[in-house]
């Protein structure tokens, strides 16, 4: 049996340290944990409602059929920054220039070796959790998990690493009667380029990132033709944000501001929205040459008509030659908003927190207000930076996290 396979865990009645996801955020924060602290081991306990380390990672790379990493060999879950490069030594040509962007395959090996090595292979429970209540019981605050189907389980500390937020979705979805078929309109998340055959279709693809550069390669490769659209122009990037934010470069200047709503505009700047990478914007150029892709820039669709079998799309750019498209497909990211996150809307009654721009400002350890509930992901980014939702920011974090699971004199203890 793999290590990755579901083995089926009771739910415990009390926690200690309860995780809640097992992306790759999770599991660096997981092998940081127990490489200070071995003896936490037994009192962690990891829950994902799919049972087993790295479930939704592996779906989106497999849906999107991505080649490698945006992100270098040292950008990984193991606390050793050469772990990945030593996994990969007789493995050379699943290293990609420039700086050795890791295959998907390779990436996805070495997180079972970093799961198996630090004895993890059972260590995930499946279960979704509902909700989080915060309580107090005999004087003592804790966290009460609601989990879907189960009676509920009772932790003291939580870590929520459950990755981005909900589609974002266009203003004119609105407006669209719902008599279409629904694979004929998806957001990024829902499509899986592997079940679909696409031969003499038009597509629509909207958004100017990576996963929007993807999706029009793979259906190119299954016969359609696309159309790129986005509201402003494709430029490329070899990483979501400039490798000065992995380290002190920028970093110290970023901890240094004190003004919350400047750190949000440093962040966005840094992200500076979608951007695709130099080598998959030279093949969609190509591509464009052979009359298989369209760019439509600085152009945004202001209605969708779905017409006979097909979707009529007007602009606020009116284009020459639109043709009808067979389905259109919304590469627009995600929307996170710490306000909106289903599972802390009591915490927040609870412990109220001021947020800039839909992120909460958590002390230095990622720590929620005077609570023992730490996040890790997007929600960290006014304290971590403009990595905060990528792998490497699964490190950063984790830097932060784990000192105040450790020492006591960093415990809020209640
Ligand atoms: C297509 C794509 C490519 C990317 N490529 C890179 C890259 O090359 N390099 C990089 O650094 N970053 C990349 N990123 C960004 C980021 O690294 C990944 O999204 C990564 O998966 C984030 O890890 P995570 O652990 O925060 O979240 P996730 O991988 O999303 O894991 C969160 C987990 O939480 C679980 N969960 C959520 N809610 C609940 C609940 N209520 N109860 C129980 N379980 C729950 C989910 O099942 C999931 O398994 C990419 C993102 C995408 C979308």
């Amino acid at each position: 049996m793999s290590s990755l396979d579901p083995l089926v865990k009771p739910i415990p009645e009390t926690v200690d340290i309860a995780i809640i996801g097992a992306g790759p955020q999770a599991l660096t924060l997981v092998t940081h944990l127990l490489q200070k602290k071995a003896s936490l081991r037994d009192r962690l306990v990891v829950f994902d409602r799919a049972g087993t380390w790295m479930a939704q990672w592996k779906q989106q790379f497999g849906a999107l059929e991505i080649p490698h990493l945006r992100s270098p060999a040292v950008h990984h879950p193991d606390p050793n920054p050469y772990a990945l490069r030593a996994f990969a030594a007789n493995r050379p040509s699943e290293l990609f220039p420039p700086y050795d962007l890791p295959g998907t395959q390779l990436f996805q090996g070495f997180c079972e070796d970093v799961i198996e090595r630090w004895g993890l292979g059972d260590g995930v429970i499946g279960a979704s959790i509902r909700d989080i209540e915060p309580i107090q019981i005999e004087g003592r605050d804790r966290f009460r998990l609601h989990i879907q189907d189960h009676p509920p389980s009772l932790a003291r500390r939580v870590i929520l690493a459950t990755g981005g937020g909900p589609p974002r979705l266009p203003d004119w979805l609105a407006e669209i009667a719902p008599t279409y078929p629904p694979e004929r309109l998806q957001h990024s998340s829902q499509i899986d380029l592997r079940t679909l055959h696409l031969g003499g279709e038009e597509i629509l693809i909207v958004g100017s990132g990576l996963t929007s550069g993807h999706l029009a390669l793979g259906a190119i490769r299954r016969g359609a033709r696309v159309t790129l659209m986005a509201r402003r122009q494709f430029y490329e990037k070899l990483f979501d944000a400039d490798p000065g934010w992995l380290g002190p470069k920028y970093l110290k200047g970023f901890q240094a501001e004190l003004d919350w709503g400047r750190r949000s505009q440093m962040i966005q700047e840094a992200r500076n929205g979608g951007s695709v990478t130099p080598k998959v914007l030279f093949k969609l150029r190509r591509l464009e040459r052979e009359g298989r892709v369209q760019f439509l820039e600085n152009c945004q669709i202001t209605r969708a008509t779905w017409n006979q079998g097909l979707w009529d799309i007007d602009c606020d750019q009116p284009q020459g030659s639109l043709p009808s498209f067979d389905r259109l497909w919304l590469a627009t990211g995600t929307d996170f908003d710490i306000r909106k996150h289903p599972l802390l809307q009591q915490v927040q009654r609870r412990y109220p927190l001021e947020t800039v721009g839909g992120l909460p400002q958590l002390d230095e350890h990622l720590r929620w207000g005077k609570s023992q509930l730490f996040l890790m992901g997007p929600g960290t980014a006014l304290q971590v930076g403009p990595v905060a939702r990528n792998i490497y920011g699964g490190k950063l974090a984790s830097q932060r996290i784990v000192p105040a699971l450790t020492k006591s004199s960093l415990a809020r203890v209640a």
